[in-house]
């Protein structure tokens, strides 16, 4: 027996009562039942013991006239109660399913419009949610056709069409007449046979939809009668029909079941309310019910909502469960399945219940929203493993046999290397179904080692280019000095061919063919021309600073005094002259000046001996962008290009002829004053 009152599911203002969902979980606690229960609606006039008939056969506790404290009319509306306990004649011991019964209390027998409203709403509602549709009535209305039964079957036959017209999924509901007070006298079969005439007569006169004008009754019901005894008359014999009427709701796979597959809803019980809920807000708001299109909905709506749950539990597992898997690949992929699994399964136990597609379809999203979870872990691991692969491959290049393997195999070596493995990674997880697509990893990931690539080849070009620069800038200045302290006409002939031999020395390893360099680190063709030009400017500046540094006017004015004095105090053997006249000095030193002059415009011109000015070949000035700078650190200061070969300015020039004009007058005077001096001896 159950305890729990019968609630109001729709009471007299025809509202929806939100009690129901709670009502629902009080009956089935955490059971998971599925489709696997039953719903009953019992029509009839009022007062013709219907509630009495549904607690007896369903031990329910719908409020009969008798229970009144006075005898006055139950609360209109539509009543629901929950029941596993049907009254039997025999044993069962297989799990009883859940049945809900509806009690629909309507007018008495009165035909005004509002009561007639209701009586619609309720009948179409009934035949929206239940299975079977008991109808109750007394023997004596039988043949008389003035009670309202007749009309409401005429409503019941009308809704039925209106919602299921065409009726392709072979849906039927079960009409099943309980004849009140059968005395006996009249057999039930012929009672039977008057009310199937009657119906009939109904069906052939309704007014049917398109489609439908050819349909059978049959079509869309089944038709059962049962006859019991008048209940305070006949106790005993009233109390062992009802049992019998009860054996028919629960003996299973016999040939009087009631519940056949067809009369049911395939609606998952956790959708029912909602779904009751939704057909009533349509039906009540006069709107065209359509069951498909209800179905679909909370189809949508629960299949969404355990989707939600599924996902929440699978998150709120997840970090703790992957956390101490995250480097290994095996035991991370399986526990990733395992929960996914895990969430999926939860899904379709209870979503595969609901319209195939919707749970389809849902089952698709959820199975996105899990791989968009797990896609971060995924692309965590593969960081990591990047991370590790890479330094592997520094470390391999670093440690590279250099007289065996270049740099440019031993990073082609080390890259493939990485791209395997981290391929082989992600195509486990593309094969276990954890990774849908691996287009956008894998674009990400070949950017990212070939960045790597760069700048490790960035760093081995700047160390490359250091080399050479120490040997290089040295060298050239070396070089220079070396020919601008004992300059000759062609100095500047002298010293561009070694600027160029200097430069060619240097890079000479790179050298591919004239002109053309490969610097073994894997650079384009135009790339190692960019090299080679730096390398150029890095010469030209040095060559421009150290020119500039070295050719100050007391230089020039130092040199130019050396070639005055090496004609003027040596002679062409090199030995010391000794002065016997004034006349022999001053050849002497007409010629000494001449020599010493010869190069003083190309100290303060850099002009080859054609007479063609010295120009740079490449941009001095230029900035180069980013690390390549620091090439240039030796070479602070502003280069212009134009300005390399104006070593003096006419000022410059005219102050050092006359520091070289008075030093070398000075030298004369005292070469003069040693003849004197050597006379008065
Ligand atoms: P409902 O309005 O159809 O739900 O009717 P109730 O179940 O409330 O019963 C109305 C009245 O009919 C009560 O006074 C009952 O005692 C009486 N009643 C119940 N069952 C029977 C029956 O089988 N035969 C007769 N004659 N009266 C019954
Ligand atoms: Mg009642």
């Amino acid at each position: 027996m159950t305890d729990r009152s019968a609630i109001q599911l729709i009471d007299e203002e025809k509202e929806f009562h939100q009690s129901a969902l709670q009502y629902f979980q009080q009956c089935i606690g955490n059971r998971d039942v599925g489709l696997d229960y039953h719903v009953i609606s019992v029509f009839g006039s009022q007062s013709s013991g219907k509630s009495t008939l549904l607690n007896v056969l369903f031990n329910t506790n719908f409020d009969t006239m008798d229970a009144q404290v006075k005898r006055q009319q139950t609360t209109k509306g539509i009543w629901l109660a929950h029941t596993k306990q049907v009254n039997t004649t025999i044993e069962i011991d297989n799990d009883r399913p859940d049945i809900f019964v509806l009690d629909v209390e309507g007018s008495d027998g009165s035909e005004r419009g509002e009561d007639q409203d209701f009586e619609r709403k309720a009948a179409l509602f009934a035949i929206a949610v239940s299975e079977v549709l008991i109808v109750n009535m007394w023997e004596q209305q039988i043949g008389l056709y003035q009670g309202n039964n007749m009309a409401l079957l005429k409503t019941v036959f009308e809704v039925n069409l209106s919602l299921f017209g065409k009726n392709d999924n072979d849906h039927k509901v079960l009409l099943l007449f309980v004849i009140r007070d059968h005395v006996g006298v009249t057999p039930l079969s012929s009672l039977s046979d008057s009310v199937t005439r009657e119906l009939e007569k109904i069906w052939t006169e309704l007014s049917k939809p398109a489609g439908c004008e050819g349909s059978s009754l049959y079509d869309y019901f089944d038709l059962k009668f049962v006859g019991l005894a008048h209940k305070l008359l006949q106790e005993d014999k009233f109390t062992q029909d009802v049992k019998k009427l009860g054996d028919s709701f629960v003996m299973k796979g016999t040939e009087n079941y009631y519940f056949k597959p067809q009369y049911h809803h395939r609606l998952p019980l956790d959708g029912w309310t909602m779904y009751a809920e939704n057909c009533w807000d349509q039906i009540e708001r006069n709107k065209d019910l359509d069951l498909p299109t209800q179905q679909i909905l909370v189809a949508r709506f629960k299949t969404e909502e355990i989707s939600n749950e599924a996902l929440e539990e699978f998150i709120s597992k997840y970090d703790e469960s992957i956390a101490p898997l995250k480097g290994n690949l095996g035991s991370l992929t399986s526990q990733l399945v395992k929960l996914k699994e895990e969430c999926l399964t939860k899904y379709d136990e209870q979503a595969s219940r609901y319209a195939r597609n919707v749970y389809m379809e849902k089952r698709e999203a959820l199975n996105t929203k899990l791989n968009s979870h797990i896609s971060g872990t995924i692309n965590e691991f593969l960081k990591s493993l990047m991370e590790k692969l890479w330094d592997d491959l520094k470390l391999e290049v670093s440690s590279r046999d250099k007289a065996t393997t270049s740099f440019v195999e031993s990073v082609a070596a080390g890259k493939s290397k990485i791209e395997k493995e981290f391929n082989e990674s992600m195509e486990t997880f593309k094969k276990l179904g954890l990774l849908i697509s691996n287009e956008e990893i894998t674009c990400k990931f070949s950017d990212d080692i070939e960045e790597r690539i760069k700048q490790l080849r960035d760093a081995e070009l700047k160390a490359k280019i250091g080399r050479i620069r120490k040997n290089l800038v040295p060298e050239l200045k070396d070089h220079v000095i070396h020919l601008l302290s004992h300059p000759s006409k062609k100095v500047w002939d002298d010293i561009m061919n070694d600027f160029e031999s200097t430069i060619k020395d240097n890079i000479s390893a790179y050298q591919v063919e004239k002109d053309k360099y490969d610097f073994k680190i894997g650079l384009s063709e135009s790339e190692n021309a960019k090299i080679y030009k730096i390398i150029r400017i890095l010469a030209w500046r040095t060559l421009d600073t150290t020119v500039h540094d070295y050719l100050k006017i007391d230089t020039i004015v130092s040199i130019l005094r050396d070639r005055f004095e090496d004609v003027f105090r040596y002679d062409a053997e090199g030995s010391p002259r000794l002065w016997k006249t004034e006349e022999e000095i001053d050849g002497a030193f007409r010629v000494a000046k001449e020599h010493a002059l010869e190069v003083f415009e190309v100290l303060s011109l850099a002009v080859t001996s054609d007479n063609v000015e010295i120009i740079p070949d490449v941009p001095m000035a230029e900035e180069e962008s980013g690390e390549d700078n620091e090439i240039y650190r030796d070479n602070e200061g502003v280069f212009h290009s134009r300005r390399f070969a104006h070593i003096l300015t006419e000022l410059q020039k005219e102050n050092v002829l006359d520091q070289f004009r008075r030093q070398i007058n000075i030298t004369v005077l005292d070469s003069k004053r040693s003849i004197i001096t050597t006379r008065t001896h």
